[in-house]
């Protein structure tokens, strides 16, 4: 299949040092450096169906082919193997009433304002939408934007909006500022989000002049996407000190993916990393069954047993939600490991943090 996908530096008019990192983003396997062992041909095979992008910032922390950030970054033959997943399991295109609109909480939707990212994460959820052509450059797509605000705007039940794509601080400062503004003049918007992943794959995102303007539309709140503690550097740290600092709260979503963070150890470190750096750690979710991810998603027993280990060894800070989204865009579930053993009408056997079952009076 051909790829018709745009490369991000196709459509760049500005010029900072985060938009030049994007424009040097590696798009093809035969860019990777030098002494790594890869098979160039096999693998532009599958970007000509999932595309590929790594920043030079992110390029740079991975140190070989077993490191858990080529993982997510590099493409994997196994990502055409996988025959039983689906492009679009959380049925997110059924229920967009307009195409940069997800609407499936009465309350809040989310708001599609932008295809590109920093880096083309292999085990994306939205792997079928990344690296499209743009929402949010040429007419077509300020349509989509616009034809998003009116809907929005026309839905008074709504009191959250969580900006997401693609990654919404891929668009330029002034973009994103008229699309805030705009949210801030709907009275029943109470709420906004904003979903992205710079802060772990292009910090120098975070300048000041964007903190600046973020600033302006407190309460806002960001959720970021960290997946293993190597990827917490001094530059990550920056950024997000920066956002702390102007008083935007933050949280991170972590996906539970197999090879990269499956092990007890590295995800108490990356939790308790996290919150360190001041990000909060919201959510653990187990990977959704997604075409061309397969080979990332583990048994749900590993997760629990995460959980598990991670209560009572780390801050009650640290610890996640681990949840599943159900397919069908049936929604987000909690799954919590099964502390109640049994039930009597006067007591429960619960399992503590050490496996010791104790009496708890009702
Ligand atoms: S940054 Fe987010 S939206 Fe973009 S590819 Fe990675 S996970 Fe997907």
């Amino acid at each position: 299949m051909e790829n018709s996908k745009l490369k991000p530096n196709q459509t760049h008019t500005e010029k900072s040092p985060w938009q030049n990192q994007v424009g040097q983003a590696i798009t093809s396997p035969a860019q990777l450096p030098k002494g790594f062992n890869v098979d160039i041909k096999a693998l532009t095979k599958v970007t000509r169906q999932y595309p590929m992008l790594i920043s030079p910032y992110y390029l740079s922390l991975i140190e070989n082919e077993q490191d858990p950030l080529w993982k997510q970054a590099v493409p994997d033959v196994r990502e055409l193997e996988d025959e039983q997943n689906m492009e679009d399991p959380l049925a997110e295109e059924p229920q967009s009433p307009v195409p940069a609109v997800i609407h499936r909480y009465p309350g809040r939707v989310i708001f599609l304002v932008s295809n590109r990212c920093a880096m083309y994460c292999r085990h994306c959820m939205r792997k079928r939408k990344v690296g499209e052509e743009d929402l949010h450059f040429g007419k077509k797509s300020s349509k989509k934007i616009e034809e998003g605000l009116q809907y929005i705007q026309s839905n008074t039940a709504v009191n959250e909006v969580i900006l997401s794509g693609g990654d919404p601080l891929l668009l330029g400062t002034e973009q994103l500022d008229r699309i805030l503004s705009t949210l801030k003049t709907f009275d029943h918007v109470r709420i906004i989000r904003i979903h992205t992943r710079t802060l772990c794959t292009l910090p120098c995102r975070i300048t000041d002049n964007l903190v600046m303007m973020l600033k302006k539309y407190q309460p806002l709140y960001i959720n970021t996407h960290f997946n293993h503690p190597r990827e917490i550097t001094p530059e990550s740290t920056k950024a997000c000190e920066k956002l702390a600092n102007a008083g935007i709260s933050l949280g991170c979503q972590t996906v539970l993916l197999k090879g990269v963070n499956d092990d007890a150890d590295i995800m108490g470190e990356l939790m308790t990393r996290l919150l360190e750096i001041r990000v909060k750690p919201y959510y653990l979710h187990h990977p959704d069954p997604v075409a061309g991810t397969a080979h990332f998603r583990p048994d749900i027993n590993v997760g629990f047993d995460i959980m598990k280990h991670m209560r009572g060894r780390l801050s009650g800070m640290c610890i996640p939600q681990y949840m599943i989204d159900l397919p069908g865009g049936e929604g987000k579930v909690p799954m919590l490991p099964d502390y109640v053993k049994s039930r009597s009408p006067k007591t429960i056997q619960v399992e503590n943090y050490q496996g010791k079952i104790c009496n708890y009076p009702l």
